[in-house]
């Protein structure tokens, strides 16, 4: 796990989170996708990497910043959605 950590956060740069510790608390998070975040109630985010998946909470991990999904990133291109708001947003829009 941690080699595609390390890559993830290459690839994200300022948007992953820097500390190892706040990652491991998302084991809490685990396998909770789209369910809210026991500590803070966001719901949680699921990124792909290459054939790894990774839940997480874009409050309590990443400062509210979201991360690029590869997959998504790529068909959305600057649509993207930064933030939780954005997101929420996004899926309110027709
Ligand atoms: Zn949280």
């Amino acid at each position: 796990m941690t080699e595609w950590t390390d890559r993830l956060r290459q690839e994200a740069g300022d948007g992953w989170p820097t500390k190892v510790t706040a990652f491991r608390a998302g084991m809490a998070v685990h396998g909770r996708y789209q369910k809210p975040c026991p500590v803070c109630a966001s719901p949680v985010q699921r990124i792909r990497y290459a054939d790894n998946e990774c839940n997480y909470c874009v409050t309590c991990q990443c400062g509210g910043k979201l991360l690029a999904d590869r997959g998504l990133s790529q068909l959305l291109k600057k649509d993207w959605p930064k933030t939780l708001a954005e997101l929420e947003e996004r899926r309110r829009a027709p």
